[in-house]
């Protein structure tokens, strides 16, 4: 650590927290600042526009944090600004379910071979009848249903989980749930498909709108680059120490992450950038490099992964 640095959320805010003396800037944060900056002239693409709130959303916000293994957040840009998780929630119910059930049995619910397919699709595997992976909507919406709370919905251990990783409440954007269920046929038409092959033990509009919640937790850049370095260390928090996932979840998880967390880019990513990874479309990714760091940013809306690209060109 650099002089004057602390583990913890509020690292790096630019002055000592008891002292209130400037500190002494680390060169990484310059290097974020960099990123930022390079990716300013990026003006692609548009916001998603499916689901109605995301298209209001001011798409010249961007940030990047990264988070080192010791629980030293860095960041540049907008990182405490709110906005939904969206399907960066996907591997942490995925790493939950897999705590609740064990392996064997969550493979055999949901598989873990890229799809090639949009994260939409309205397909199962033809052979297994399973959804291909846990990072599609299809295989979210069943592992939501495969996370286990005996006294509430699943959403709300969920969102402990997101709050444990986060170190702090994280709570849901109603007004985006609903806004998402009500244009939410899609989800519904997939839902109803894994009902009919007997892979939805649940309801399947009840299923839809949990996932849709997960979906719909408010976190913020800072919050991303904890939870994303949670797994680069192993499934422990870095900064309370709380083992969160255990070590082998946590290496089956990073290893679908890195074959499916991209979607049908998954193989560009790879081979480009090259760490396991998840996207939002809420306008982020997030990724970690085992045992160094966490790291998340959220670019313009229009463009998610440009400044992830930057930080590694
Ligand atoms: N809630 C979104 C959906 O189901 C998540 C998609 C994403 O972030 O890729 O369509």
């Amino acid at each position: 650590m650099w002089p004057g640095e602390e583990s913890g959320r509020d690292a790096h805010r630019g002055t000592d927290r008891k002292t209130g003396e400037p500190l002494l800037r680390s060169p990484i944060l310059d290097y974020l600042d960099a990123i930022v900056e390079s990716t300013g002239h990026v003006v692609s693409g548009a916001p998603a526009d499916y689901i109605p709130e995301l298209a209001a959303a001011d798409p010249d916000r961007v940030a990047v944090a990264l988070c080192t293994v010791n629980g030293t957040v860095y960041a540049s840009g907008d990182a405490d600004h709110e906005f939904s998780i969206q399907s960066m929630s996907k591997p942490f119910a995925y790493a939950l379910a897999i705590e609740d059930h064990g392996l064997e049995y969550v493979l055999d619910r949901v598989g873990v071979e890229p799809s090639g397919e949009a994260f939409n699709e309205l397909s199962l595997d033809p052979e297994t009848g399973r959804p291909r992976n846990p990072m599609i909507n299809a295989g979210a919406i069943a592992t939501h249903t495969l996370v286990r709370d005996d006294q509430r919905p699943a959403v709300d251990r969920v969102l402990d989980l997101f709050s444990d990783l986060a170190q702090r409440p994280v709570r849901i954007d109603e007004g985006l749930a609903a806004s998402e269920l009500e244009t939410g046929d899609r989800n519904l038409g997939l839902a109803y498909l894994l009902h009919a092959s007997g892979r939805l033990g649940q309801d399947p509009a009840a299923a839809v709108a949990g996932y849709v919640r997960q979906c719909s937790a408010n976190v913020t850049v800072r919050d991303l680059a904890l939870m994303a370095c949670t797994l680069a260390n192993g499934g422990v928090q870095p900064n309370t120490g709380q083992r969160l996932f255990s070590r082998r979840t946590t290496r089956h998880l990073l290893s679908v992450m890195a074959s499916c967390g991209m979607y049908d880019a998954a193989g560009d990513w790879l081979t480009s950038v090259g760490i396991p990874a998840k996207s939002g479309v809420a306008g982020g990714s997030s990724g970690c490099s085992p045992a160094r760091w966490g790291w998340r940013c959220s670019p313009r809306a229009w463009t998610p992964t440009a400044t992830a690209r930057a930080a590694w060109s």
